[in-house]
């Protein structure tokens, strides 16, 4: 399985930044998982590909690429791109984004091959067949109604926590995948923010650090992601800090191949 955490930022230099933004996860360059960055960041060949987003949850951060992905295939799409997602955010999607105010009502539109954008629904704690992947969705603890994911192609499982606070069943559902390869965990704030952290169900070092302490699996490699760009820096000392020494970070851009 090829996991891609699409870069959002760029540097001074024009490159690529390690500071993320936005989030959008591309697996086997066939499926994201958020599409924050989709239109900006995926190579030719995922736009060319990609027809299937997964969303963890409608904040801005992992939809903004979404209108634009869209937008920027709407004439060529032979098939439509479809967003699988929870009712709750479809709703908040076509009310909120897609209400011709924002950005067009894509779902009411069509080419000349047929509709441009399809929802799929599904239920939080289900599973679901996504091209050759099998996801299971477990509600997770954030602002609005957002899950995180267990993944897999049949070979390797992969698990995403998705934005949450605090939260047991994620890790229950990890925990039950014995040879589970690697999991993305979030980590948003640095601990001397533990306040807004709470306030806006995002966890820090030290609360993540607690909350391994649910993860059974000594084998699992652990990869931190979605760090506020303006605190990386800090976020990075202090998880290097901790007393686990399990945390690797996520290459914003690296193709990993597990
Ligand atoms: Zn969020």
């Amino acid at each position: 399985m090829r996991v891609q955490l699409l870069p959002s930022t760029i540097d001074e230099d024009g490159k690529a930044s390690a500071r993320q933004h936005l989030m959008s996860i591309v697996i086997d360059d066939l499926v994201a998982i958020d599409a924050g960055c989709l239109a900006f960041s995926c190579t030719d060949l995922q736009r060319r590909q990609v027809r299937d987003v997964i969303l963890t949850h409608p904040h801005l951060d992992h939809i903004a690429g979404l209108p634009l992905f869209i937008d920027d295939l709407f004439a060529t799409l032979t098939v439509p791109i479809r967003v699988h997602a929870v009712r709750e955010v479809i709703d908040i999607l076509e009310r909120d984004v897609f209400n011709w105010s924002v950005y067009p009502r894509f779902s009411d539109l069509m080419n000349k091959h047929g509709r441009v954008v399809e929802y799929h629904e599904f239920k939080a704690g289900s599973e679901i067949s996504v091209e050759h992947l099998t996801i299971t969705s477990v509600a997770v603890n954030h602002k609005v109604s957002a899950l995180g994911y267990v993944i897999s192609d049949g070979k390797v499982t992969v698990g995403i926590t998705g934005d949450t606070a605090e939260t047991d069943d994620i890790w229950s559902a990890f925990n039950a995948v014995s040879d589970l390869k690697a999991v993305l965990v979030e980590c948003a704030f640095p601990n001397e923010m533990s306040e807004l952290a709470a306030v806006s169900d995002h966890l820090t070092p030290q609360k993540l650090e607690r909350e391994l302490q649910k993860f059974d699996n000594a084998e699992c490699e652990i990869y931190v992601i979605n760090m506020k760009p303006m605190y990386r820096e800090t976020i990075l000392k202090q998880i290097g800090q901790l007393d686990t020494k399990r945390l690797k970070i996520l290459d914003v851009g690296r193709v990993y191949e597990w």
